[in-house]
């Protein structure tokens, strides 16, 4: 990690320099960066999105991995993450790299899924070690368990949640919604198809905009809305969006926000959203 902080880990661009190899990224043809290589490629941005911490990740202007690494530390830390957070942030890291030199040195052609699980693995195990290592109680919770308590719902609330699936091959996304009233019981579920958005980002904000449109149809006036893209969250509560594919649909969202006597936007890990996530798969998947 170190090495990557001072632009060290040699990748296509700085071979080039050195070496005079071609800097082509092994995944898309374009320029290998230490940038592109961990955040920007699109094989590199589907880990990051499917991985338990969904992050987008071409969100923000940082320019650098040192600003981008500490950038994400930080706002992890802001909205109360635990270190299982932050060691599936470098868990990831660390495996989209060695994906990268498993392809140019063994020609191992590994998939997203399995990448992916060899995060929550490692990160899992980690914690675990840590676990036995402090041996002070605490929760001993794993990134695959079940939501184990009630998320309960304040009387006179919906609960609406939110969540998207792409397929690149087709370039289209999908949207998947569930509401839910205040006994906890499943009320209603929508979906919709988006053709020619296959950005997961960008789909995921369009989810919770789909949600919101959904709930002002349904005259639900008091809403939680929940999702599991720490990101979307974050820019409607801090009402700072700085990217540009983003600012229109979050101006709708603000807007759309009046709307409601009371909402509130949510971030809840990717296992607690298994639900949503399950009917947005269903969806794409054509199994209704
Ligand atoms: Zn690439």
């Amino acid at each position: 990690m170190k090495r990557c902080i001072h632009d060290g880990i040699p990748t296509g661009s700085a071979l080039h320099h050195r070496l005079q190899l071609p800097p082509d990224c092994k995944w898309c043809g374009e320029q290998e960066t230490v940038l592109h290589l961990l955040f920007l490629c699109p094989f590199t941005r589907h880990i990051w999105f499917q991985c338990p911490l969904n992050f987008r990740s071409t969100w923000g202007t940082h320019t650098s991995f040192a600003q981008h690494w500490k950038a994400t530390i930080s706002q992890l830390k802001e909205i109360g993450s635990s270190s299982q957070d932050i060691s599936l942030y470098c868990f990831t890291l660390w495996h989209i790299w060695k994906t990268r030199n498993n392809l140019i040195f063994r020609e191992e052609e590994p998939t997203i899924e399995d990448t992916i699980r060899y995060i929550i693995t490692d990160a899992n195990e980690f914690e675990q070690s840590q676990i036995k290592h402090h041996s002070v109680p605490r929760r001993n919770q794993t990134f695959q368990s079940p939501q184990s308590t009630a998320n309960i719902i304040p009387s006179g609330f919906m609960k609406l949640n939110y969540d998207a699936a792409v397929d690149i091959q087709k370039k289209r996304g999908f949207v998947g919604i569930i509401a839910k009233d205040d006994h906890s019981i499943q009320r209603e579920k929508i979906s919709a198809q988006f053709r020619f958005i296959w950005d997961p980002g960008i789909l995921k904000m369009l989810a919770l905009r789909e949600a919101m449109n959904w709930a002002i149809s349904q005259h639900w006036k008091k809403v939680i809305f929940e999702g599991d893209a720490l990101q979307v969250s974050n820019i409607i509560n801090s009402r700072q969006c700085s990217n540009a594919a983003l600012q229109g649909i979050c101006e709708d969202i603000w807007y759309l926000q009046n709307s409601f006597i009371t909402t509130s936007i949510q971030y809840i890990p990717r296992t607690q959203n298994s639900e949503a996530h399950n009917w947005v798969q269903a969806v794409k998947h054509g199994i209704l």
